[in-house]
C-alpha cells in the first residue's frame, strides 16, 4: 500500500536534503522518490545522509519536470509553508495521510510534492495539486527544513496506516515483570493493604486511632486516583512490612531487593 505513495522533490538545492528525505521516508516504509530537476544528484552528501537508505537513493527516480513526476498519481498534494494568494483546499498532515490512504485503498497513487528549500512550490506548481498541505508551524518561524517536512508528512501516513491494519502503535513489552507490572490490583488487595497502612500508620504513631481526622478516607481517595499495578502494590507492602520492623526494633534489610 505504501509503495502507492510517492514522494516529489522538486527542483532540490542541497543534496542533503535528498538523503534526509530517503532516509525519513525509509523510516516510515515508503519507498518511491522521484526528484524533479535536482540541482546536485547523485552525489556523496545524499549517500552520507540517507545513513543507509541508499536503496531509495539507487532507486530514485530523476525527471525534468513535475508533469513527468506525476505520470500516474490519482492524488497529489502539494505542500506549503505560507498561505498563498489564491485559496485552495487546505488540509493538515493528519488529513493529509487519511486522505492519502483512502486514495491507496481505492487503488490509486498519491504524490506528496515538495518544494525548493529557498522558494517553496511556484503558484503554478501548487496549482497542479487538487490540495495543499500545510504543517501548522509557528507563523513567526514558520518553514521547516524540506527533510523535516517529509518526516511529519510521512510519519502522519505510518500512524494513519498503522491505525488502518489495527497494527499497534506501540512497542508491546511481553517481559514477566512488565504483565506483573501493568496488571491492575484487585479490591480485595487493595483492602488488605489499607488494613497494612493504618497498622502500620498507628506503630508509628502517625495515627492517633482516637483522633484519626479522616486520614484513612483521605489516603483511600489518594490511592483511588493512582491506578495501582500489582507490582507498585507489592512494593508498598514491602515497606511496610519493613517500617513495622523498624518501629519494633526489630532486624530489617536496608534494600528491597526482593521487588
Ligand atoms: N521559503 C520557502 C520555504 C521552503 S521550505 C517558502 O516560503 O515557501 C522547503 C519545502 O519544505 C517547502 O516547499 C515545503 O515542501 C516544505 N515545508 C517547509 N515548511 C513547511 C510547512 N510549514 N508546511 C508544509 N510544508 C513545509
Amino acid at each position: 500500500m505504501l509503495q502507492n505513495i510517492r514522494v516529489v522533490l522538486v527542483n532540490t538545492s542541497h543534496p542533503g536534503n535528498i538523503g534526509g528525505a530517503a532516509r525519513a521516508m525509509k523510516n516510515m516504509g515508503l519507498s518511491r522518490l522521484v526528484l524533479v530537476d535536482p540541482e546536485e544528484f547523485p552525489s556523496p552528501k545524499a549517500l552520507a545522509r540517507a545513513s543507509g537508505a541508499n536503496d531509495l537513493l539507487d532507486n530514485a527516480q530523476v525527471v525534468s519536470t513535475l508533469e513527468e513526476a506525476l505520470v500516474g498519481c490519482s492524488l497529489v498534494l502539494g505542500t506549503s509553508a505560507r498561505d498563498r494568494r489564491i485559496p485552495w483546499p487546505l488540509l493538515d498532515p493528519r488529513e493529509c495521510a487519511s486522505k492519502s490512504l483512502e486514495q491507496v485503498a481505492l487503488g490509486g497513487e498519491v504524490a506528496l510534492v515538495f518544494g525548493r528549500e529557498y522558494a517553496g512550490l511556484t503558484n503554478e506548481e501548487l496549482q497542479r495539486c487538487q490540495f495543499h498541505v500545510h504543517i501548522p508551524s509557528d507563523p513567526e518561524f514558520g518553514s521547516l527544513n524540506l527533510a523535516a517536512a517529509v518526516q511529519v508528512l510521512t510519519y502522519e501516513v505510518r500512524m494513519a496506516w498503522l491505525a488502518a491494519q489495527g497494527a499497534p502503535t506501540k512497542m508491546e513489552k511481553v517481559e514477566a515483570t512488565a504483565i506483573l507490572d501493568t496488571r491492575p490490583v484487585t479490591m480485595d488487595e487493595l483492602e488488605r493493604y489499607f488494613e497494612h497502612l493504618e497498622q502500620t500508620l498507628v506503630e508509628i504513631g502517625f495515627l492517633d486511632p482516637q483522633k484519626p481526622r479522616h486520614l484513612m478516607a483521605r489516603l483511600r481517595r489518594l490511592y483511588g486516583r493512582s491506578g495501582i499495578s500489582k507490582l507498585e502494590m507489592n512494593i508498598l507492602r514491602g515497606i511496610l512490612t519493613e517500617t513495622q520492623k523498624v518501629a519494633r526494633g526489630e532486624p530489617h534489610k536496608r534494600r528491597p531487593d526482593d521487588v
